[in-house]
């Protein structure tokens, strides 16, 4: 008879008797994880007791979350708003949930969120969508990278039926052929509905790639040919967008820019001009903007989002100007932010009520919408920070504020 205690767990996986990765078969989850903080600990000397703390079912998380777990990180939350949002999917006053560590963020976004609403809102839209995957394919040469292409074009209802058999939700929108030498990448774009994707897309490519193999003399190097492109700084998803294009844009009264921002439209869109977009410019970036990544960070992290698609989340462009009528026109275009409000860490708990905080947790009706407003949110809240950050800088009180509020 086994003892399933931690302690005794550890000491069979010392002993050779359990592998490290393999204790979830000899224990349940939780006793599996204690086990092997209980190992961490010792062999890093370190106090890891802290990390047992969680509030999800570690059964739930182990396989489809996280593997070889010791606990959980904790963030705190906050929220910011409630902010008035006219999206095309979200409608309404919503308080915006973020995690973070960064003192002053919060603090920040919740003074844009302020403005905005006084300001009669943000009006918010997706106008691209698409999740897409680019698998690359070994060519003799050119003349056989252009048969490829052609076949490839005349095959789309092939593709198409092959790629949508593997999945109730997903739709094949098209396939853009790339060619370089020898090597054909297809870069294969889905609407996954409520879903962010990447696995749905992966699954569904790799299945129209046999059929190409199978009806031509291309030869799949690799399912992900990095065109598609995913958790990397790429042009190609600041042109041609990547999961949803969304942008949110705002028109502040001249009196409250200067009531309740202390600065002027004139100085928020010179601060936008030379920084975001100068500034941007000659430092070669992708992202024209001036903290994007820390609203779309917060967000993900509260919502259940993969993380590591902050890259391309950060792909945003702000303006703003000055309107005929002296008010503050400002907006935020992200081209390519990755988000679910189904599958992946949407499902663990914390995150759930994060999604439940928006109103968009699980699938929409019609399916996409709650994927579409969860990208309208993060689209108002990058809104509220730029806005925030530039009036900061524009009123030069950036400094001070985080000295009292970040140390
Ligand atoms: P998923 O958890 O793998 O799948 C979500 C599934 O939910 C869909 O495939 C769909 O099933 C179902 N579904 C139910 N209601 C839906 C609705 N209203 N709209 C859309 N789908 C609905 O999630 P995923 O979004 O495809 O992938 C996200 C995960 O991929 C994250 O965990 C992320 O970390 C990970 N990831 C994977 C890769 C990779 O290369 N594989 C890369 C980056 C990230 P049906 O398809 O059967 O309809």
């Amino acid at each position: 008879m086994t003892d399933p205690s931690p302690a005794s767990l550890a000491d069979r996986v010392r002993d050779g008797d359990v592998r490290f990765h393999e204790i979830e078969e000899h224990a349940d989850a939780d006793t599996a994880a204690a086990a092997r903080r209980r190992l961490v600990a010792e062999t890093a000397d370190a106090d890891a007791d802290a990390l047992g703390e969680y509030a999800f079912d570690a059964a739930d998380a182990h396989g489809s979350n996280i593997e070889n777990m010791i606990g959980a990180v904790q963030v705190p939350m906050g929220v910011a708003g409630p902010v008035a949002i006219d999206g095309g999917a979200l409608s309404g006053e919503r308080y915006l949930p973020l995690a973070t560590t960064e003192g002053a963020l919060v603090a920040s976004i919740n003074r844009g969120c302020s403005v905005v609403t006084d300001a009669g809102g943000a009006t918010a839209r997706v106008t691209k969508s698409g999740m897409t995957r680019a698998p690359v394919f070994r060519v003799r040469d050119v003349a056989e990278a252009e048969a490829l292409v052609e076949w490839v074009r005349d095959s789309e209802d092939v593709l198409r039926e092959a790629a949508e058999s593997t999945t109730s939700h997903g739709e094949l929108l098209d396939v853009t052929p790339y060619v370089v030498g020898n090597n054909v990448f297809l870069r294969f774009r889905y609407d996954t509905k409520d879903a962010m994707g990447m696995n749905m897309a992966t699954i569904a490519t790799r299945e129209a790639c046999d059929r190409i193999e199978d009806e031509t003399d291309a030869s799949l190097v690799a399912l992900s040919g990095n065109l598609c492109s995913d958790k990397k700084p790429a042009a190609v998803n600041a042109v041609e967008g990547r999961g949803r294009s969304v942008t949110a844009d705002v028109e502040v009264p001249r009196e409250i820019v200067e009531d309740r921002l202390h600065t002027t439209p004139e100085a928020v869109a010179e601060i936008n001009t030379r920084k975001n977009l100068v500034g941007s410019a000659k430092a070669g970036s992708l992202g024209f903007n001036a903290h994007v990544a820390n609203a779309v960070a917060a967000m993900f992290l509260a919502t259940g989002q993969d993380e590591a698609q902050v890259v391309e989340g950060a792909n945003a462009i702000t303006t703003a100007e000055t309107t005929t009528d002296g008010d503050l026109y400002a907006s935020v275009s992200i081209a390519s932010l990755e988000v679910g409000t189904v599958g992946g860490g949407t499902t663990l708990p914390t995150q759930a009520a994060g999604l439940d905080i928006l109103g968009v947790r699980g699938g929409g009706d019609p399916a996409g919408s709650n994927g579409d407003a969860l990208a309208e949110a993060i689209a108002v809240c990058a809104l509220a920070g730029e806005l925030s950050l530039l009036a900061a800088l524009g009123s030069r009180h950036l400094s001070s504020a985080h000295a009292d509020l970040g140390r």
